[in-house]
């Protein structure tokens, strides 16, 4: 049988490292805060926003949530973004999604201050990390299945690595992760040729695509180890993730379940951000 990664656990000991750093800032009169701005009334969104308020509780930080109205125009979400960068008691901020239509994160995420761009929202932060340079924040979700491989000690070092998808919040950071580790990456997409091929070629599989059990017993090498970031919502108000896990029981050497995976550990990543970059912006680390 393959080994279920249990992501809570993960979860749990990121925010005890966490809690430990919010508590030292905590004796100098600093609160570690996030700030979410939320511009929808999207249920996975309040849901996802509810988990982050419960993870920054967890990790002794702080959680606003600017609620703005559902269909603010992009200069309006554009102008808080800005000015919770400016605001000295603010030391994370999320963009959440989804956005009013016609207004793209990568354009508004633009005006958060790479210091305090915990989600990796601004297309510098992304830029940052391809260029390989230090200071900037990946994506919350990107940055879990780095904890999850790290925390499960999955070697990477010249390991063969397929990540299925290509957005800037996951698919795209998770290789630049992987890569920096020494991985040999393939991003696969949409328009992949025969996908179930280039799968089996992976070591450590990370499917991030939002297509319900797409990854099935075909698509998987014995022994690897597969990450599903996917949260597809069920008829029944449940989850379900982009792999099948009873197909993959058995092939895959361990596999992160949905829910209780990737996600716990990418609000638990998230808190973590942000108490790093209150400690960088109240002591910014020496040049
Ligand atoms: P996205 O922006 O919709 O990107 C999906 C990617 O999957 C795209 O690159 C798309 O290819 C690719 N894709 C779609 N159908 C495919 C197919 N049949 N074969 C191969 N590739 C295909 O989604 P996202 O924001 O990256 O999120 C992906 C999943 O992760 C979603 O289920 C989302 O809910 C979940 N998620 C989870 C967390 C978490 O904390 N656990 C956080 C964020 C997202 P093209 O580029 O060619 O269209």
């Amino acid at each position: 049988m393959s080994h279920l990664i249990d992501g809570k656990a993960i979860a749990a000991a990121v925010t005890e490292r966490t809690a430990k750093s919010a508590a030292l800032l905590r004796e100098r009169g600093i609160v570690p805060t996030l700030a979410v701005v939320v511009a929808t009334d999207d249920e996975g969104a309040a849901w996802y926003v509810r988990s982050i308020e419960r993870a920054a509780a967890r990790a002794a930080a702080d959680c606003q949530v600017h609620k703005l109205r559902l269909q603010a125009s992009g200069p309006e979400i554009a102008a808080k973004l800005e000015e919770l960068s400016g605001d000295a008691d603010v030391h994370g901020i999320v963009c959440q999604t989804p956005l009013p239509e016609g207004v793209a994160l990568a354009d508004v995420g633009a005006n958060i201050n790479v210091d305090k761009d915990v989600d990796g929202a601004n297309p510098g932060s992304l830029g940052r990390l391809a260029a390989g340079l230090p200071g900037a924040f990946a994506p919350a979700t990107a940055a879990a299945v780095m904890e999850i491989l790290g925390q499960e000690h999955v070697p990477l070092r010249g390991q063969r690595a397929v990540v299925i998808g290509r957005s800037n919040v996951v698919g795209k950071p998770v290789a630049l992760l992987l890569l920096a580790e020494h991985a040999t990456v393939t991003i696969c997409h949409s328009r992949t040729r025969d996908l179930p091929a280039v799968a089996r070629e992976a070591d450590v599989l990370v499917a991030a695509i939002g297509r319900p059990k797409m990854i099935t017993a075909d698509y998987l090498a014995p022994g690897a180890v597969v990450i599903d970031v996917g949260i597809n919502p069920t008829d029944d108000g449940g989850m379900v993730g982009d792999v099948d896990t009873e197909a993959a029981a058995g092939i895959a050497a361990a596999i992160t379940p949905v829910p209780g995976g990737v996600g716990p550990v990418t609000t638990a990543v998230l808190m973590d951000h942000t108490v790093h970059a209150a400690r960088c912006l109240v002591a910014p680390p020496s040049p």
